[in-house]
C-alpha cells in the first residue's frame, strides 16, 4: 500500500516536472501568438531570426562565424534542432560563414539563395554542405511570394532576375531583399544592397513602404539614400553592425539621414540582440546589452 502511494507520488512529481518543462519551452519558444524578429548580436555581419505566431522559424543570414549558434541557442528552445527556412542573401563571409555551422547543427527544410557564381573557399564549403542537407532549394527573384503560414509571407524585391550561376561585378547588389509581411505589418530586410539597387527599386515603382527597416550594408554610406528612406518611411530602423569594426560602420552619413527624417534606430553593436515583436497591430522593441 505504502509502495503504491510512493509510486503514485513519484508519478505526480514526474508529471509536474513535465508540465513545468512544457510551460518553460512554450515561453522560450515564443509561442505567444506574436511574430518575433531578432536582430542577432553576431558582430560585423547580418543574422536575423524570425519566429512566427504559428511556430515557424526563419534564419536570414548567419553572420561571420559560429557566434550565431550561441545566439540561436538564446532564442530557440534548447531541444529544437530544426529551422524551416534559411536565407543566404549573398555569399559574402559576414553573411554566409555562420550558415555553414548552422547547416551542420540544424536540420533545415528549405534554403533560399541566389546561386550567384562565387569562387571563394567559403563558397566551396557552402556548395559542399548544402546538398547534404537535402533541403528544398529556391533561387528566387523579384515578385516571388513565399507563404510561411496563414497571414505571414515573404515577398522578394531583389534580385530582379534569377542569378543562378551568374557572375556579378557586385555581390552586394545581387543580394536577396525581402519584405516580411505579417497582416498589415511589414519589415523590409535589405541585406547589403547599395544605392544603385535602391534607385532601381524606386524607378521600378516597387512598393517599398514598410513599418520597419533593416538598414542595408551595416550603415555604409553607399546605401540607405535619402530618397530610399523617404519611400520606405519606417517607424524604426535596425542596424546590424560589429563593435569597433574596421569599416567605420555605421557611418555618420547614414545616421544623419535617419536623424533628419526623425527615424529612431537601434544597433547591435551598442544594444546587443534586438527583438522586434509584432502582434498584427502594435509593436514592441526590446534591447539587450552587448556581449
Ligand atoms: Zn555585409
Amino acid at each position: 500500500m505504502e509502495k503504491e502511494m510512493q509510486i503514485k507520488r513519484s508519478g505526480l512529481i514526474a508529471l509536474g516536472v513535465l508540465v513545468i518543462l512544457v510551460v518553460i519551452s512554450f515561453f522560450i519558444g515564443g509561442h505567444d501568438g506574436k511574430l518575433h524578429v531578432y536582430f542577432l548580436d553576431i558582430g560585423q555581419g547580418d543574422a536575423m531570426f524570425v519566429q512566427t505566431p504559428g511556430g515557424k522559424q526563419i534564419l536570414i543570414d548567419g553572420g561571420p562565424d559560429q557566434t550565431v549558434l550561441q545566439r540561436l541557442g538564446e532564442v530557440m528552445p534548447f531541444y529544437d534542432r530544426t529551422i524551416d527556412l534559411v536565407v543566404a542573401t549573398h555569399p559574402d563571409a559576414d553573411h554566409l560563414a555562420g550558415l555553414v555551422s548552422v547547416l551542420e547543427k540544424y536540420r533545415v527544410a528549405s534554403i533560399l539563395e541566389t546561386g550567384m557564381q562565387c569562387e571563394t573557399a567559403l563558397c566551396a564549403e557552402w556548395e559542399k554542405i548544402v546538398p547534404k542537407e537535402q533541403a528544398v532549394m529556391n533561387y528566387g527573384n523579384l515578385g516571388e511570394e513565399i507563404n510561411i503560414e496563414e497571414g505571414v509571407k515573404l515577398l522578394i524585391l531583389n534580385p530582379f532576375f534569377e542569378l543562378k550561376d551568374q557572375k556579378l561585378s557586385s555581390r552586394n547588389n545581387g543580394a536577396v531583399v525581402l519584405k516580411l509581411m505579417y497582416g498589415k505589418q511589414t519589415v523590409l530586410l535589405t541585406a547589403d544592397i547599395e544605392a544603385s539597387i535602391e534607385r532601381k527599386m524606386l524607378v521600378s515603382d516597387l512598393n517599398l513602404k514598410a513599418d520597419f527597416l533593416k538598414i542595408a550594408h551595416h550603415g555604409s554610406k553607399t546605401s540607405t539614400t535619402e530618397d530610399f528612406l523617404k519611400a520606405v518611411a519606417p517607424k524604426a530602423a535596425f542596424i546590424e553592425v560589429g563593435r569597433r569594426n574596421r569599416y567605420g560602420h555605421p557611418t555618420e552619413e547614414v545616421l544623419g539621414r535617419l536623424e533628419n527624417l526623425s527615424i529612431p534606430y537601434y544597433r547591435t553593436d551598442t544594444q546587443g540582440t534586438i527583438e522586434l515583436v509584432l502582434d498584427g497591430k502594435d509593436y514592441q522593441i526590446l534591447t539587450g546589452s552587448p556581449r
